[in-house]
């Protein structure tokens, strides 16, 4: 009989939006598949996260809580996920495709000689088989994809699946996982863990995110974006150009390789809509781009398109949401 693995993270010892999200997909595959749901969790204070994945459905939990885990040592976070594998005998192990689950779920998928299936949204049973899909060429696409090979590694698509944990009829069991590697074995070793300032809303939590890319032109007049989302009680995004020009943190990228997000509204503001970067908002329910160039391909996507200098819309802009906000 199938079964189903959740990886789920640990943030300042709780469950991130995220790990909540791959605990309903879990879920609901299990319940069309027939199969049980199982969790693994890995932190240097996993415990807490552990017993609301118990709560909230998982029928068993391996937890790793160990101090070596602060930060993400891949090999240390691989060990314990395989074990909890080999313990669960699960055949399907969904990760969120964030940060931490496109690291992992490859490398996983390796290790097992599984196959490796990312960025899943939906997925159908047909013929006992099961079909993902997954968006491509920057959201204008879906692909489906079934495997032939007995076991399953995916990365789901972040805001896929609700992140809202509804209570479980019965709790679940707690495995305590060892850690069954030296620390100081591993090959990556965290030296420091920074965390960044915090500025409000991170783009992934926000309703209305206020992005801007080359197009803007300079660190200080990239900071300017910040007073439209103040007033707009939103975040301010990046396109990868803007990151790598060091105007905004990594953080904030939005797109293939930052984060993928589902504003009520996305504001792109000089940024030319490459596919990578509208494969990050394939979700957002509306968007208006501010763009000096008309043909640029953000348009195809933008609800609502101004072309024009953003220099000569943008404190029009703010003034006018402040007059309607107030
Ligand atoms: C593997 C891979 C992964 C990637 N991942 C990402 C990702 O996650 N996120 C991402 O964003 N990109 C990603 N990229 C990069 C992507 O291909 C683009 O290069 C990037 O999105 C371009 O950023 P941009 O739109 O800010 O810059 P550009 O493409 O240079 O566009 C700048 C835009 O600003 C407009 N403009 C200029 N001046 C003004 C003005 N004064 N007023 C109004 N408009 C103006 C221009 O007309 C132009 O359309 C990835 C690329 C690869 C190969």
């Amino acid at each position: 009989m199938s079964k189903v693995l959740v990886f789920a993270s640990v943030q300042d010892g709780v469950l991130p939006k995220g790990s909540r999200e791959i605990l309903n997909a879990g879920k609901e595959l299990s319940s069309v598949i027939g199969a049980e749901v199982e969790a693994v969790v890995v932190g240097a204070d996993a415990t807490g996260a552990a017993e609301e994945l118990a709560k909230k459905g998982a029928s068993k939990v391996y937890c790793a809580s160990d101090t070596d885990l602060a930060g993400l040592v891949p090999d240390l976070y691989l060990t314990c996920i395989e074990n909890a594998v080999k313990q669960s005998g699960a055949d399907t192990i969904l990760f969120d495709a964030d940060s931490t689950g496109r690291d992992l779920g490859p490398k996983l998928a390796y290790r097992l000689g599984a196959s490796l299936i990312t960025e899943a949204t939906t997925f159908v049973q047909k013929d006992g088989k099961l079909i993902w899909n997954r968006p491509c060429y920057g959201g204008n696409a879906m692909s489906t994809v079934i495997t032939d090979r007995a076991v399953q590694v995916l990365t789901i698509r972040p805001h896929s699946y609700d992140a809202d944990l509804a209570d479980a009829d019965s709790k679940g069991e707690i495995v305590n996982l060892p850690l069954e590697m030296d620390a100081a074995s591993a090959a990556t070793k965290v030296l420091e863990v920074i965390k960044e300032a915090s500025k409000g809303l991170g783009v992934e939590d926000a309703s209305v995110v206020v992005s801007g890319g080359r197009g803007i032109g300079s660190a200080e007049a990239f900071a300017g974006l910040q007073e439209l989302a103040d007033v707009l009680g939103g975040a301010v995004g990046a396109s990868r150009a803007a990151t790598d020009a060091g105007w905004a943190s990594v953080s904030q990228q939005v797109g293939q390789t930052g984060k993928i997000i589902a504003p009520d509204l996305y504001i792109a503001i000089g940024i030319s809509g490459a596919s990578q970067h509208l494969t990050g908002i394939t979700n957002a329910k509306n968007v208006i781009a501010i763009n000096k160039d008309e043909n640029a391909p953000i348009f195809q996507r933008a609800t609502l398109g101004i072309v024009a200098d953003y220099k000569s819309v943008l404190p029009e802009l703010i003034e006018q949401c402040k007059k309607l906000i107030g």
